[in-house]
């Protein structure tokens, strides 16, 4: 049976929160014209930011280039207390940047205070790290040499990110590539740079060198990476976004021989036990669809649920789902945003209307809402096949896909049946279980018991065609250094 949820109206935005994110916008100094950047809630332009062209790009280059130089000798205590001054910025400015991430990119306003946190989180883990900087030391076996291994910075970075994660996503390479000694040139996304373009003004304002970061927006990205991936100035790459893109990038990254992180699609697997605490696993599935609006490359994204509980979770989750809030990022009380924009919806109603042909129950939503914006309504499906649409696509929106299994072996065989490996999640109240199966899920990432994984001091990162790299953690500063060794020659002196 068909439930929808048209006839609920959508929370509207609220006048004060708007006004709020505009004042932050208005102190930006952005362009009259130039690309035009929307509220995907209202279809409104909220600004306009610069068409950079390769002239403007490579000049950019060729500015962080050279601030590069000197930054590169700071001691690791300076690049810390530089960045410990843009974490205190962007604390102290939570309330501006949630209102700026929910204004142009759409996700509920608690949910932006949470990517604040979550993004000045991976300034703060690499204002701490950048004083413990890796080396080594070794003797060589023949004892002819003793080996000291070093860090370097690794050069110039170019950082294109997504527009999904507006601040987090841009926090998470700025913050490695400074604290390591690295100057970088980063291309936001055109439908979300306005948050960009504020933590940078933070983090010049935290003391970060005028020309060390620059933040370049263009219309045409592949125009914009033809050009600096080929600039001999550049040594560094590091990609957020579509497996597709990161494939085309990989290759410009080729002719340069660049150093090159990549965190491409996710295709999550969710996995619910027969022996899952229920209301932990609909938590769970809640978080790891819903956050971002399942606009998030570690959405859960296949639900595998055992039988014998599966009934009473695909019924529990869709009554979790349809009394969710839809409604602008900016309205009271709103717990699922629009989409990014209309192309989105009409690949929810799509996938939809697939699965539905091919024999899946719809249990709750199904169906685009309100007239402006990009809504879609949040959606459960049931009994999907395995070979529908939306059990092997990326879906990027409030679409849970429900299939069922019998036995743990083919759970974890249905699981791994992807080109994708980012993340996985496995709910089970038995820990030899819940470690035995994620142990088999071929994933970068494992959700165990809990639907949000991510933290910034972990290594986030996929495996297969999900990616290369990790961001966070130590790891994530490794990815701008260069490992050196002296080889120290040793002869016997007596
Ligand atoms: P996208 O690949 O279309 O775009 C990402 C960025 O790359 C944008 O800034 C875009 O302008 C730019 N871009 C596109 N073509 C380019 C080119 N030829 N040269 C240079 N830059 C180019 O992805 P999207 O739609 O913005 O984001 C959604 C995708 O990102 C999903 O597949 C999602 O899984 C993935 N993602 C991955 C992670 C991760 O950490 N693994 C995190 C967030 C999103």
């Amino acid at each position: 049976m068909s439930i929808t949820t048209e006839t609920i109206p959508l929370i509207e935005p609220d006048a004060s929160a708007v006004g709020h994110a505009d004042r932050v916008i208005a102190g930006l100094g952005l362009p009259v014209d130039g690309i035009a950047v929307d509220d995907p809630a209202t279809g409104e332009v909220i600004g306009h930011i610069a068409d950079i062209d390769v002239e403007g790009a490579l000049l950019a280059v060729e500015t962080a280039d050279a601030a590069g130089e000197d930054w590169a000798r700071t001691t690791p205590r300076q690049r810390a207390d530089v960045l410990h001054a843009w974490y205190a910025l962007l604390v102290a400015h939570t309330e501006d940047l949630a209102h700026l991430i929910a204004r142009e990119m759409g996700k509920p306003l608690a949910e932006a205070r949470g990517e604040v946190k979550y993004g000045a989180d991976f300034v703060r883990w690499y204002a701490e790290e950048a004083v413990r900087p890796a080396g080594g030391f070794r003797e060589a076996p023949d004892g002819g040499a003793s080996i000291l291994t070093r860090r370097a910075p690794v050069g110039l970075a170019v950082l294109i990110t997504p527009w999904n994660f507006p601040l987090a996503m841009a926090t998470r390479k700025i913050a490695p590539a400074l604290a390591a000694g690295c100057a970088s040139v980063i291309k936001p996304a055109t439908a979300t740079p306005l948050t960009t373009i504020f933590a940078v003004e933070l983090a010049r304002r935290a003391g970060v060198p005028q020309d060390l970061v620059q933040v370049v927006t263009t219309s045409s990205s592949s125009t914009f990476s033809d050009a600096v991936l080929r600039d001999r100035r550049v040594r560094k790459v590091s990609f957020t976004g579509s497996t597709e893109v990161g494939r085309t990038l990989m290759r410009l990254a080729a002719d340069n021989v660049l150093r090159s992180s990549m965190e491409l699609g996710g295709n999550a697997p969710f996995l619910v036990f027969d022996d899952a605490d229920l209301d932990r696993a609909i938590e769970g599935a809640l978080a790891a669809k819903l956050r971002n609006g399942g606009q998030s490359c570690i959405a859960a994204n296949r639900f595998y649920v055992q039988e014998g509980i599966a009934d009473a979770f695909a019924e529990g989750l869709a009554a979790r789902m349809r009394d969710i809030a839809v409604g602008a990022g900016l309205g009271t009380g709103t717990g699922l945003g629009p989409l990014i924009d209309g192309r989105a919806v009409r690949q929810m109603r799509a996938l939809t209307d697939d699965a539905v042909a091919q024999g899946a129950t719809l249990l709750t939503g199904g169906t685009e809402l309100g007239s402006a914006g990009h809504f879609f309504a949040p959606t459960v499906l049931d009994h999907v096949p395995t070979d529908a649409e939306v059990a092997t696509t990326e879906i990027f929106g409030p679409i849970a896909a429900i299939q069922r299994f019998r036995t743990e072996d083919e759970a974890v065989a249905r699981a791994n049946a992807t080109e994708f490996g980012l993340a996985g999640y496995v709910f089970s109240e038995s820990l030899d279980r819940a470690l035995n199966v994620a142990d088999r899920l071929n994933t970068g990432i494992l959700g165990i018991n809990q639907g949000v994984p991510s933290n910034a001091s972990a290594p986030f990162g996929g495996v297969k065609q999900s990616g290369l790299g990790r961001e966070g953690g130590a790891e994530g500063l490794e990815e701008y250094q260069s490992v050196r060794f002296y080889n120290i020659a040793r002869r016997e002196t007596r």
